[in-house]
């Protein structure tokens, strides 16, 4: 058993890691470095609640006196700036260094902010950090004009949250259609009729050439097409992600998007683990590798590997899962939707209530689904199981999912 554990990233999946290597019976000492000056939080209210107003934007993964209770170091402020793996030691910032016997990384990411004329300006913002959303909500004035470049989920959510605090928005998606990474065309028509439906101007297929700013420091956003936008009081930009994979390839370890990991969490180097939002994991479900930006993730592979490096047998093998709130709608999706397979549309899209499902054959592959939680779970149970359905059943809302499934299967 490892004496000294020391865990680099102290967001969701770092804070996860640190408990669940302390319940799983580990003894020795537990330090937990952060760069952020906060306990560890969850960053999903940023552009939601706290995002809307009326409850606070801070979420603290655990109260601070869970990490004394557990004899965790957390030790907020602590850059680390290199892992010298011979010597088995981090170095931060400020020229401490922690030696370990078992790393784990839990860097997560970083909003990726693309260069164009203008991204610099002030007014001109991303979302990752509770910093972030301090100061985009400040900017969110009744009567103004917010622009989000990226039809993505922070984008969608940062435009209804924009929309709650009474303002007017534009949302611009280079892609035909909105978050058309993770969802099939059926989902993003209705996410784009919704918020058009709101009053959110949202163009498709449509980029961002500059941004100037105004004789009142407003901002004007200028197309690729050459037509100007109403000027601005914020552009928020939710295009994606940056995984904060340096500090592993600078160490030499497997890096491909993320930092490549076994089903345990462990890298290229057997003494370091990788969890997260940074993490490329292998899936049994997947041919590929996956990179999984998600709350259940965070947490889920953070408890897995916080055990792995414990010394507990462990095989992470979750299905995806991931949320989103706009408007009155609770978003929820499960799997992977796959170009191309059979759709099934189960309740009525027009009362905001129904569920996606895609399949192959006679198996759910994945589901989306709006204000149907229920309907997910038991889907996510559904898929777990590996049961076949009756497909026809899956479209009537009045036969209860478990009794769409075909007995034995
Ligand atoms: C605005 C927003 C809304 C979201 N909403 C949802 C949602 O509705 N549903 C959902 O499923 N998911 C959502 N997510 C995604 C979810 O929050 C992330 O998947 C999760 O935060 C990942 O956790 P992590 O700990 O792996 O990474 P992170 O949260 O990125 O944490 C990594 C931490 O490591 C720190 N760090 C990085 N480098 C260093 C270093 N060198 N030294 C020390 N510390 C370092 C970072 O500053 C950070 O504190 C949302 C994310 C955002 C930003």
């Amino acid at each position: 058993m490892s004496t000294s554990i020391v865990i680099v990233g102290a967001g969701q999946t770092g804070a996860w890691i640190a408990r669940s290597v302390r319940e799983a019976g580990f003894d020795g000492n537990i330090t937990l470095l952060g760069d952020e000056p906060h306990l560890p939080y969850e960053r999903p209210p940023l552009s939601k609640a706290g995002m809307i107003g009326g409850e606070s934007a801070f979420a603290p993964v655990f109260e601070r006196d869970e990490y004394e209770k557990l004899n965790i170091s957390f030790e907020p402020g602590k850059r680390v700036v290199a892992i010298q793996r011979h010597e088995r030691q981090v170095v931060c910032a400020d020229g401490s260094q922690y030696l370990y016997d078992r790393l784990a990384i839990a860097t997560g990411g970083r909003a990726r902010r693309p260069a164009f004329p203008g991204s610099d300006m002030p007014g001109v913002m991303t979302l990752r950090t509770l910093e972030d959303a301090t100061a985009i909500s400040e900017r969110l004035t009744e009567g103004g004009h917010a622009l989000v470049i990226g039809g993505g989920w922070i984008g969608l959510e940062m435009a209804a949250a924009a929309r709650q605090r009474g303002m007017s928005v534009t949302v611009l998606e280079a892609a035909d259609r909105l978050c058309a990474r993770s969802l099939p065309a059926f989902m993003s028509d209705y996410l784009l009729s919704a918020h058009v439906k709101e009053g959110v101007d949202v163009r498709t297929k449509t980029s961002l050439e500059r941004i100037d700013a105004a004789d009142d420091g407003r901002l004007i956003a200028t197309l690729t097409n050459g037509d100007q936008l109403e000027p601005a009081d914020l552009v928020v930009i939710g295009v994606g992600l940056i995984p904060n994979v340096e500090l592993a390839l600078e160490a030499g370890l497997h890096v491909n998007d993320g930092i490549v990991v076994d089903e345990t969490g462990a890298t290229s180097d057997p003494a370091i683990f990788a969890a997260g939002d940074v993490a490329s994991i292998p899936f049994s479900w997947r041919e590929n590798r996956l990179r999984l930006e998600s709350w259940a993730n965070a947490q889920n592979h953070g408890i897995a590997v916080g055990r792995a490096i414990a010394g507990e047998s462990v095989k992470y093998d979750d299905l995806p899962w991931f949320w989103s709130d706009q408007y009155d709608m609770n978003i929820q999706m499960v799997g992977l939707f796959v170009p191309g397979l059979q759709e099934i549309v189960r309740g009525d899209p027009a009362t905001r209530r129904f569920t996606l499902f895609q399949v192959d054959g006679s198996r759910i592959v994945a589901a989306a689904s709006v204000n149907a939680a229920r309907d997910l779970k038991r889907t996510r149970q559904i898929i777990k199981d590996g049961k076949t359905v009756n497909v026809p059943a899956l479209a009537d809302s009045t036969v209860p999912l478990e009794r769409a499934c075909i007995a034995d299967s």
